[in-house]
Order: structure tokens, then sequence, then C-alpha cells
């Protein structure tokens, strides 16, 4: 297996600004970016077809876009060709659908580690009480959890962006096998960051009740998007 940082023809003379973390270039507005914040997709030269490796798993051979539209747009007419060298068979849909899909998947593998470490709030008690200690770093609310929203600490960690509105109390429950889940708590910094940033990836690709508050959670739309999760 190559290893991912040689194997993508956009990480050429890409390392710059902070040590160690790697910068790649967005085959869409061909801008420069950090490698967290750019969605890796890979080709399978037999189909000609992409593949969205959110893990940076390093299989393939690797092009990278912004989680925007407008940079996938880009990138499908003409930009995944010209890094691939190659004709590349995907509509933007489907793409952006199995953006959604993968990032779902990092997200709970994420929570799951965090739970397995001890290092997640599960439940509004124990979020208002990991908000109040200054212990979390990044709350998940269900998109149907308007009470807990409406709780004074989860409100202040909505209005400061410390927030991202996902799934519903159903999903979040079968994560860790109870009935209803409504929000959620990340007490480790690391883990917090990484569900953040997998969440902006594919934030402009979901319904827009996800990432963005509904009227019934106070209109904090500022709070809720993409760029303000961080
Ligand atoms: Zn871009």
């Amino acid at each position: 297996m190559q290893t991912m940082t040689t194997n993508d023809e956009s990480a050429k003379g890409a390392r710059r600004g902070n040590p160690g973390r790697p910068e790649r270039t967005c085959a869409g507005c061909g801008k420069h970016a950090e490698a967290d914040v750019l969605v890796r997709v890979v080709l399978d030269p037999g189909s000609g077809e992409v593949a969205v490796d959110l893990a940076r798993s390093g299989f393939g051979r690797g092009a990278h876009v912004h989680g925007s539209t407008a940079c996938l747009a880009k990138a499908l007419r003409g930009g995944f060709a010209r890094v691939f060298k190659a004709q590349v068979k995907v509509d933007a849909a489907a793409l952006a659908e199995e953006i959604v899909n993968a990032a779902d998947r990092r997200i709970d593998g994420l929570l799951g580690g965090a739970r397995r470490a001890g290092q997640l709030a599960i439940g509004a008690d124990a979020v208002v009480e990991a908000l109040r200690a200054e212990r979390a770093h990044l709350v998940v609310v269900a998109r149907d959890a308007a009470a807990a929203a409406r709780l004074p600490e989860i409100e202040r960690a909505i209005a400061s962006g410390k927030a991202v509105a996902l799934g519903d109390k159903d999903r979040l429950g079968r994560l860790f096998a109870r009935d209803q889940v409504a929000v959620l708590a990340l007490l480790h910094e690391g883990v917090a960051a990484a569900v953040a940033s997998t969440f902006g990836l594919s934030a402009p690709f979901r319904p827009r009740a996800e990432g963005v508050a509904s009227a019934d959670l106070k209109g904090e739309a500022a709070a809720w998007s993409s760029s303000e999760v961080r």
C-alpha cells in the first residue's frame, strides 16, 4: 500500500504554514488549505468512479476538494480529471450524499471512541454539568431536541458556536443503546475538533435542518453554520 502523503498529486510542495499540518490543493477553486478542511476523494482507475475517503486512509490516488457545493461542482467539471489525469464519472448529488454518509460514519466512530474513553457526556443533565465545569469542547444536539436546546447552558454553547445539530434523538440514542438521546458533549478537545471539522466538511451538503438551527431552536443560525463550529 502506498502512503497518502506521497501519492497525492496535490501534496507536491504543499507543506506550508502550520508544521505537521500538511496542506493540499482544492481541485475546485485551486486554493491551498490544510488537509482537514478538505474532502479527500480517491479514484477507482477501473471504473473511473471516485469515492470519498474522509479518514484519509491512503488507499489509491487522492484528490481534495473544499466541503462546498461551488468547489465540488468545479472539481467535477474538470478539476478532478486534471488531478487524476483521467475521466471521472460521478454526479454531484451522488458524491454530496456520499460525503454526508461518510461524515456520519466517521462522527459515529469518533463518538463511540469518546464514549469508550470516558470522554463523552450523554444526556442533558450530564451535558449541562460538563458545560458548567467548562469540560465540554463541543455539544451535539439532536435536531428534534428543542427542549434541551433551550436550557441556558446549552443555549450559550449554541450561541458561542460550540454546538452542532446532527441527527435526531432516535439516531443518537441508537448509537448508545438508549431509546433516545437529545444532547451529547465531547470532553476531549482533539476528538471534539475532529467531529467539528468532519461535520463542517459535510455541512453544506446536508439538509437544512442539520447544521442550521430551525425556528424552534431559537434561530441561532449563525452559530450552527459549518464555519463557526470549529
Ligand atoms: Zn475550493
